[in-house]
Parts: structure tokens; C-alpha cells; sequence
């Protein structure tokens, strides 16, 4: 039951439909990436799931784990396991990214049981040491204040860092920000690939196929004008990245003329 499933979601902001019949769904273990031009409304789908204010559903559902999650607040929804990259994208002064994992970690604990203590120091300094060995993140990283001067390498691996320590059941990334430069292109496909397995569930959304040498996904969506329009395997991103957008536009058209 732990998938999340989007049903025919139609999104407007200020009363312009962006979403438009959205249908999908993620089960554990899989990996999927949305590809499509800009503009299409992928960033809309994302702070739609994160449950954004500004993102008007009006029509259709989505469920999390046989939850209906449109009734949820944003923290509710990812104390539920629901993970979603850009949350803090902000920089928290005098927090460090070692206090920040500790907290989001206390808080999930307390939402499971209200009389939770909070990890254990000791626990959480093993636990993120080990997360920070595997994704060959440097010590110091821990003490650095959040994204405080962080490149965009660095805000990727804080994000990863924190996906990784909150163990979430579907994590969405949408990976459209101009800061995707090399080095954050690396941390963010390396972090999804030593993360992902049979527990979680990724949605990876860009809009460059060059990702995807990186992040081997297990289905492949095209998504123009608020739908998908096009579902493949990995093979669809390589055709996509000889053929461009123009083959599949031209298809919805004719399917839609008909
Ligand atoms: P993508 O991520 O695929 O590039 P977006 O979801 O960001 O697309 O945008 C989809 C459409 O919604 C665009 O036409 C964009 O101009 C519009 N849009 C996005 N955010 C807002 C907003 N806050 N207010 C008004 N229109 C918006
Ligand atoms: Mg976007």
C-alpha cells in the first residue's frame, strides 16, 4: 500500500489551469522521471504534492499510503514519508545541517509517538556519520550553518544528506533550478542511486536528459501541457535526447485533432 497514486489532478494557480488531468503512481522500489519543456507545469506538480497554498486543486485525487493527502498540511504529509527536495531551500542561520537533520528526525519520531525523547545523541552521531560516509560527504559539512553560502553542490548534498536521514517512503525531486551545475548534478544522481532500493520510491523531475545518464530510471514519463503524454522505459529519455520534444508534440496534436 505504500505508493503514492495521483489520480486526474487538475491544478490552477490565480484561476489558470496548469495540471490537467495528472495521472500516476509510484509504488516502492521504483524510480520514475518526468521529462518535458519548460513551462508545462512540472514545478506546479511538485508544490502541488508538497501541499504549496498557492496551488489550487479542483479536480482529482491524491493518496499516500491509502491516505488522501489534499486534507493534509505540508509537514503532515512528510511526517507520512513523503519527501520532497526543496523543502528548506532557505538558508537558517545559527542552525547547522547537523541540527537541522536532528530536528527533522525529532520531529518524525514524535509524530509516530508524542512522548518520544528525541534520538540519542550518540544514535544520531553514528547514524549520520554513516550516511555521511556513504555519500562521501566531508565531516566538516555537519557544523557548516544550512545553506549558509552553500553552492549549489552543496545545497544538493544538505538535501541528500537530509533524504538519506529521514529514510522517506517516496522522495520527489524536481531538479529544474538553474543551480544543477556539474558538481550538483553529481551529488544529486549519487545520493538517488545509493538511496534508492526497495523501500523508497523516487519521482525524479527535469527538464535535462543529461540526468538521466546518471539516474537509471525504471519508467520514463513525458509530460506536456499539464498531462503526461507519453510513458516509456529507459530507452524513451534516449530517444528523447536524439529526437527532442517536437516527435511526441506533433503526436499529441494529431491525437487530439482526431
Ligand atoms: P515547469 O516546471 O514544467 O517549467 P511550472 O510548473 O513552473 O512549469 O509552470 C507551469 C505554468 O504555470 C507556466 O505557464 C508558468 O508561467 C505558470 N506559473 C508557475 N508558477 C506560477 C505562479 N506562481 N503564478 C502564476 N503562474 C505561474
Ligand atoms: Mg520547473
Amino acid at each position: 500500500m505504500s505508493e503514492l497514486v495521483i489520480k486526474n489532478l487538475h491544478v490552477g494557480i490565480e484561476g489558470k489551469e496548469i495540471l490537467k488531468g495528472f495521472d500516476l503512481t509510484i509504488k516502492k522500489g521504483e524510480i520514475h522521471a518526468i521529462m518535458g519543456p519548460n513551462g508545462t507545469g512540472k514545478s506546479t506538480l511538485a508544490y502541488t504534492l508538497m501541499g504549496h497554498p498557492n496551488y489550487e486543486v479542483t479536480e482529482g485525487e491524491i493518496w499516500f499510503k491509502g491516505e488522501n493527502i489534499l486534507e493534509l498540511e505540508p509537514d503532515e504529509r512528510s511526517r507520512l514519508g513523503l519527501f520532497l527536495a526543496f523543502q528548506y531551500p532557505v538558508s537558517i542561520p545559527g542552525v547547522t545541517v547537523a541540527n537541522f537533520l536532528r530536528s527533522a528526525i525529532n520531529s518524525r519520531r514524535r509524530a509516530e509517538n508524542p512522548e518520544d525523547k528525541g534520538i540519542p545523541i550518540p544514535e544520531f552521531r553514528k547514524m549520520l556519520k554513516e550516511k555521511m560516509e556513504m555519500l562521501k560527504v566531508d565531516h566538516s559539512f555537519a557544523g557548516r550553518y544550512l545553506n549558509e553560502g552553500f553552492s549549489g553542490g552543496e545545497k544538493k548534498r544538505a538535501e541528500i544528506l537530509q533524504m538519506a536521514t529521514l529514510k522517506p517512503e517516496i522522495a520527489i525531486l524536481d531538479e529544474t533550478d538553474s543551480g544543477l551545475d556539474i558538481d550538483a548534478l553529481r551529488v544529486v544522481s549519487e545520493g538517488v542511486n545509493a538511496l534508492a532500493g526497495p523501500e523508497m520510491g523516487v519521482l525524479v523531475i527535469t527538464h535535462y536528459q543529461r540526468l538521466l545518464n546518471y539516474i537509471k530510471p525504471h519508467f520514463v514519463h513525458v509530460m506536456m501541457n499539464g498531462r503526461i503524454v507519453e510513458s516509456g522505459g529507459p530507452d524513451l529519455a534516449l530517444e528523447l535526447e536524439s529526437r527532442g520534444y517536437d516527435w511526441i508534440r506533433e503526436k499529441v496534436e494529431i491525437e487530439e485533432a482526431a
